[in-house]
């Protein structure tokens, strides 16, 4: 018989064990989220800021991936989604279907009918609204207004027990209450930061709201932390550090913790809110 020590010990490296094998293959570690790029719509590019703007949800053995610019043309296979979704069919949201698609496109109604021009093999569409569940992945549209040729959506994302609001072009959301409510991060527009983009054109506003407006909405709903992605000009051809001081002020003013994205950089959240 082994002495009680041994056994005590034993028992220990047991409980190690299990909880080192749940930290490296538990559910929790497995969720990731990923900036593939976040460029907007602009000419001008550096290291930080490449691809046009994409986002990827990693969730055990599946990838979708939200927006596919031209940029990504011949780099699509390197991801290698099991799904995509898509917010507007600007080029810099779908031109990289432009040669198609293997994998299947999720859009909402009103970028359908661009899509079909695109040699993609399963075009589904969804809802404004309507949850649908993908992966264990629920997303939800929000029609928002941004263009007039182009309408656009943002996505409710939830996975686990958060829930990400992903918006690269926006002027306003037309249901807020409903698209904002309970939402643990904000994923916005960082065409500008203060200056309007916004214009009427026949009576309806297009372009891009102000981050500084955006991080406004977050402290109306409570929303903690905030990502800038869609980058403009201005984080190209301004130091980012200062830029960055101000954007957490804004944030600070106002209850919200800001994070400049840049192209390849993840958001972990293992087990908890805190990661
Ligand atoms: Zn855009
Ligand atoms: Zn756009």
């Amino acid at each position: 018989m082994l002495p009680k020590q041994t056994i005590h010990n034993q028992h220990l490296t047991y409980i190690s064990m299990v909880w080192i094998l749940h930290i490296i293959i538990g559910k929790g570690s497995i969720i990731k989220y990923t900036f593939l790029g976040t460029r907007g719509y602009i000419e001008k590019k550096s290291d930080r800021h490449r691809r046009h703007s994409a986002f990827l949800i990693s969730n055990q053995d599946h990838k979708v991936m939200i927006d596919c610019g031209e940029d990504w043309i011949n780099r699509l296979s390197k991801v290698d989604p099991d799904a995509l979704l898509i917010t507007h069919a600007h080029p810099d949201h779908v031109g990289g279907l432009k040669k198609g698609a293997p994998w299947p496109v999720y859009s909402h109604p009103d970028a359908a009918d661009e899509l079909k021009a695109f040699e993609i093999e399963t075009l589904r569409i969804m809802e404004y609204e309507e949850a649908f569940t993908l992966y264990d992945i629920v997303f939800q549209a929000f029609a928002v207004e941004h263009s007039k040729r182009a309408a656009a959506a943002g996505y409710k994302i939830k996975l686990a027990e958060t829930v990400l609001f992903y918006i690269p072009d926006v002027v306003y959301i037309h249901n807020r209450e409903k698209a904002l409510k309970n939402v643990d991060i904000y994923i916005g527009d960082g065409s500008t930061v203060e200056e309007s983009f916004v214009r009427k054109s026949d009576g309806r506003l297009v372009g891009h709201t102000p981050f500084r407006t955006q991080l406004t909405w977050c402290k109306k709903f409570d929303i903690p932390r905030a990502y800038v992605t869609h980058c403009g000009t201005l984080f190209i051809e301004k130091d980012e550090r200062t830029l960055g001081a101000r954007l957490r002020k804004m944030g600070k003013d106002r209850g919200v913790e800001v994070k400049i994205a840049h192209d390849g950089m993840e958001i972990n959240l293992p087990t908890n809110k805190n990661g």
